[in-house]
């Protein structure tokens, strides 16, 4: 493979990737960018999207990240279907090598790899994983009309998933380990009320079943306790809504915080090591939408044309 030397090397391709491209390409720093394992990202598994400014009619997500693609690769960026494998951050230029074998030289970087939902770990997940298991009510609940599903969590994203798949399924149970819900009050709230959704607490998930479909989960309530309780439940979907993981193993030397995201000098998007910058999911334990990963892959690639007017090789 020919070796390849960038002046920004942007891994990852979500709304993040894609703006930095976008930006540093209409700068004239020609980036390379890598799509990863799942082009386009975590909008490529939605629906519609509804709340992208622009769009009043809404958009398909991955419609909206074909679009985010192509006015990238209009301005010039170099886009290429493939993995990062490792990265040396050691010192400048940085090494990379991609999952082809080219092996890239870059004066900077964007980290652009966004988080991945996190899932209890049970076999049993990926027996199942799309015949019944998902991490994404929005993208697979319509699969899931007049049936009956479980969520499992008890945070926002949790709530939000069991009352949106209220609005689909015939029954929705809430698995949660605790004996309360983390969500924000409102949202417990409106889970609390709603006659569809039939909240367990104290209660954790140890298998799942079904022939070849997910036909059911096997729970067990008060676990460790004199009043431990194992029973069954049938259901066609079984949800995880369990927290996200950021995607950051490529990159040890990189400084992240106690949940494992990229810690940024706030408000720009550089890194602990100079001519290394963060964007998107990767960086935001907090808003986690596409708009506000759009909006940092923006600075991001506004900070490495500022970074490498002061830092020439
Ligand atoms: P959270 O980390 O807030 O919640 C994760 C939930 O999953 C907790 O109830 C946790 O239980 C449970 N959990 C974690 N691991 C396991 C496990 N192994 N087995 C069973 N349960 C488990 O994640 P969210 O994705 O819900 O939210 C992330 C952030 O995004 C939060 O700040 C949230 O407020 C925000 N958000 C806001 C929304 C909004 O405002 N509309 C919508 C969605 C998210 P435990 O409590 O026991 O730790």
């Amino acid at each position: 493979m020919t070796p390849v030397n960038t002046r920004c090397l942007i891994i990852g391709s979500g709304p993040a990737g894609f703006t930095a491209a976008i930006y540093a390409s209409r700068a004239n720093i020609a980036p390379l960018l890598y799509e990863g394992h799942q082009p386009g990202g975590q909008l490529t598994t939605t629906t519609e999207v509804e709340n992208f400014p622009g769009y009043p009619e809404g958009i398909q997500g991955p419609q909206l990240m074909e679009d985010l693609r192509k006015q990238a690769l209009r301005f010039g960026a170099d886009i290429r279907t493939g993995v990062i494998t490792s990265v040396d951050l050691s010192s400048r230029p940085f090494k990379a090598v991609a999952s082809d074998g080219t092996e890239i030289t870059a004066e900077s970087i964007i980290i652009s790899t966004g988080a991945s939902a996190r899932y209890l770990g049970l076999p049993d997940e990926k027996k199942y994983q799309g015949l019944g298991v998902s991490a994404c009510a929005t993208c697979d609940g319509f699969f899931y009309r007049n049936k009956r599903v479980a969520v499992v969590g008890g945070g926002d994203t949790a709530c939000e998933e069991a009352l949106y798949l209220s609005g689909l399924a015939s029954d929705v149970f809430l698995i949660v380990r605790k004996p309360h819900l983390r969500a924000s009050k409102v949202m417990q709230q409106r889970v609390l009320d709603n006659p569809k959704i039939k909240v367990l607490f104290n209660t954790n998930t140890t298998g799942l079943f079904g022939e070849e479909y997910l036909e059911g989960a096997h729970l067990v309530e008060n676990v460790g306790t004199e009043n431990e309780q194992h029973f069954d439940i049938a259901i066609d979907g079984f949800f995880l809504a369990i927290g996200h993981q950021p995607n950051t193993k490529l990159f040890p030397g990189v400084a992240t915080d106690e949940q494992g995201y990229i810690v940024t000098d706030l408000p720009t998007t550089a890194t602990n090591i100079p001519g290394v910058f963060a964007a998107g999911d990767v960086a935001d334990p907090v808003y986690r939408q596409a708009i506000t990963a759009a909006a940092s892959g923006c600075r991001a690639a506004l900070d490495v044309e500022r970074f490498l007017m002061a830092n020439p090789l």
